[in-house]
């Protein structure tokens, strides 16, 4: 869902051709953060799409922290930090996730989120979904339900929403 400050926003995300790897070609939102005006549009948006029954926002780590921060400020909703293995003080919930080279594993801090509360799943990018439905999963390993997920960018290319199969996902913008 574009919407009307889409050519505002795509214009200030950047191109890095192989980063952080060979063939990646990363997508770099600093110059949308630093941006008053950007930065605002992309709050504005993906508060625009958020599902009603959202109670929480959690954000994956490290730019999901602050697109879903601040829209969870925004909508005035609490906010939850998913990170990575080890940076979480104990106790914490994990849940382990293949990537394609080896495994990778997310975090949440236990009681943070309450059986039964709507969680609203923030990131800036949706690539091949792994990290999405990891961090859905653990959401849903505590009993709480996933209203949505959020992005600010979607790489259509890797096809993320088919790991995302029959959940509510919305991106601002869309790649190949
Ligand atoms: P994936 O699990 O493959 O959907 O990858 C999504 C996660 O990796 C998100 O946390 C993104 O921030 C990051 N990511 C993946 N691909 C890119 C990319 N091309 N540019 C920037 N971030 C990316």
């Amino acid at each position: 869902s574009a919407g009307p400050h889409a050519d505002l926003i795509s214009s200030h995300i950047r191109d890095v051709p192989d980063f952080p790897e060979p063939g990646i070609l990363f997508k770099d939102i600093t110059g949308l953060l630093v941006d008053p005006e950007g930065f605002r549009a992309v709050i504005d948006a993906l508060a625009h799409a958020v599902p009603a029954d959202v109670d929480l926002v959690a954000g994956m780590e490290a730019r999901g922290f602050i697109l879903g921060a601040a829209l969870a400020a925004h909508l005035g909703k609490g906010f939850v930090p998913i990170r990575k293995a080890g940076k979480l003080p104990p106790p914490t919930h994990a849940v382990t996730y293949d990537l394609e080279y080896g495994q990778a594993c997310l975090e949440l801090r236990e009681g943070t989120v309450r059986p039964g509360v709507g969680v609203l799943l923030v990131d800036d990018v949706l690539a091949t979904g792994g990290t999405a439905a990891a961090a859905a999963q653990l959401v849903e390993a505590v009993g709480a339900r996933v209203v949505g997920l959020a992005f600010l960018l979607e790489l259509t290319a890797l096809d993320g929403r088919s790991r995302l199969a029959g959940r509510e996902v919305s991106s601002i913008l869309a790649t190949a």
